[in-house]
């Protein structure tokens, strides 16, 4: 595996590589790996010639200043973990490397990016396409691996390669489970033992949700919902949401031809997580 860090020494090997027909698989990561990026990097080995990762811990998409400082950091098992997955070439920036100068781009992504997500992390997704555009032009990928975990993000990506017409096809990758039900996540490493054994609570609650769909509808679902995540004392719900699964919006009723996502965000301790589950 080659380890880079520089744009211009990962350009010359990637200018080489195209130049001699080779596709590239690029699974972009803020590193702490987990079997969720593993499974995005063997799907983008097997349908390209090429796997880059990158692992940058992206600092203009954190809204929260500890969030940022407390993020695992764990570049030797990482590099343990690519080289399993006979992945090509790791790219691991710095902060300078990717940010020389101040960053003032202004993405709008309509009303994407002011749900969910949007809402209670403000200026998240303009800092996350930030980075991802950079990569891109960077790596200049054939094909782009990313999480459903992330669902809110992955349709900002989709919008931001529509809007900047980058030439490249990005692939949504289900969601890596615990066998107990919890998405695997970088940040489950910081629940301490107790918190880890309560975090199965949250894939339930989803499991509930998408049960009872066929005997109740959308609104009085969604506050069924709402009601036990916050009958649940160990947890601080920020949002639950039953939604359209390509605008994002609430929906209020069901409709077999609407792709339909309930989609979660809550505390456990001092940790945020996220998940969701297809209704539709
Ligand atoms: P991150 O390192 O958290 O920025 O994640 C890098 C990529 O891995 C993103 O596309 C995530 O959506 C994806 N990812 C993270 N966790 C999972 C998971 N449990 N299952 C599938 N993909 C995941």
């Amino acid at each position: 595996m080659k380890v880079l860090s520089t744009i211009k020494e990962i350009r010359a090997y990637l200018e080489q590589k195209k130049a001699g027909g080779k596709t590239i698989g690029f699974v972009p990561t803020m590193g702490a790996l987990h079997k969720g990026h593993l499974e995005l990097m063997l799907r983008a080995k097997e349908e390209n010639d090429l796997l880059v990762v990158s692992i940058f811990v992206n600092p203009v998409q954190f809204n929260n200043a500890d969030d940022l400082k407390n993020y695992p950091r764990t570049l030797e098992e990482d590099t343990k973990k690519l080289e399993s997955v006979n992945c090509d070439v790791l790219f691991i920036p710095d902060v300078e490397e990717m940010y020389p100068q101040v960053v003032t781009t202004q993405y709008n992504f309509g009303t994407l990016e002011t749900v969910m997500e949007g809402r209670f992390r403000p200026g998240h997704f303009n800092g996350v396409a930030i980075v991802v555009k950079r990569l891109f032009d960077i790596v200049t990928p054939d094909r782009a691996y990313f999480g459903e975990k992330d669902f809110q993000q992955l349709a900002i990506i989709k919008k931001l390669v529509a809007m900047e017409k980058i030439p490249v096809e990005i692939i949504p990758c289900p969601i890596v489970r615990e066998t107990d039900g919890l998405a695997m996540s970088s940040r489950n490493r910081l629940l301490s033992p107790e918190e880890r054994k309560l975090a199965p609570f949250i894939y339930k609650t989803l499991q509930e949700a998408k049960r009872r769909r066929n005997h109740i509808c959308a609104n009085p679902l969604r506050q069924m919902i709402i009601n036990i995540f916050e009958g649940n004392k160990n947890f601080k719900l920020e949002y639950f949401d039953i939604v359209n699964d390509k605008t994002l919006q609430p929906i209020n009723g069901w409709n077999d031809k609407v792709g339909t996502v309930a989609c979660v965000a809550l505390w456990l301790g001092n940790i945020r997580l996220i998940d969701n589950i297809r209704i539709i």
